[in-house]
C-alpha cells in the first residue's frame, strides 16, 4: 500500500525547464529542475532519446544531456506537522459547506491525509484536510 503511494507520488513529478540564450556560446543555455516526487534527479537513455528522470523529460536532438548535479531537486514533501501516530488509519467524515454532501478524509498508513472530494483529486488538497488537519 505505502509502495503504491509512493509510485503515484514520483509520478506527480514534474522537470521544469528555463533556458536563456547565451551570445558568446551561440546557443541556448538551459538549466532544470525536478518539482515533487521522492526519487532525486537522474538521466536516463532509451535508444537514442534521453530522458530527465523522475518526470519522463524528453531531450530534444539538440539539447544535452545535463549534469545531474546541476539539475535543482524540489521533493515532495509531507505535510509540515507530523500528525498523531494515534489517528493512523482512521476515516473522519466531514460536511460539504453547504451542508449537503459527506466527505471522508482517510488517514492512511503513510501518514498523510487524503479526502474524497473532486477538489482534492485535481489539487492533491481541500478544505476538508485543513480542517481535520486544525483538528488534530
Ligand atoms: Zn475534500
Amino acid at each position: 500500500m505505502i509502495y503504491s503511494l509512493i509510485i503515484k507520488r514520483n509520478e506527480m513529478a514534474k522537470v521544469l525547464v528555463n533556458g536563456y540564450w547565451d551570445h558568446g556560446k551561440k546557443k541556448e543555455i538551459r538549466s532544470y529542475a525536478i518539482y515533487g516526487g521522492l526519487i532525486p534527479p537522474f538521466t536516463m537513455s532509451i535508444g537514442s532519446d534521453k530522458y530527465i528522470m523522475p518526470g519522463w523529460y524528453k531531450l530534444n536532438k539538440e539539447e544535452e544531456l545535463p549534469n545531474i548535479e546541476d539539475i535543482a531537486f524540489y521533493p515532495y514533501k509531507p505535510s509540515i506537522r507530523p500528525l498523531p501516530a494515534e489517528s493512523i488509519g482512521k476515516v473522519y467524515k466531514v460536511l460539504s459547506s453547504k451542508g449537503d454532501k459527506e466527505y471522508e478524509v482517510n488517514y492512511n498508513a503513510s501518514g498523510s491525509l487524503e479526502c474524497s472530494c473532486v477538489g482534492y483529486g485535481f489539487r492533491r488538497k481541500c478544505r476538508h484536510i485543513d480542517q481535520i488537519t486544525s483538528t488534530l
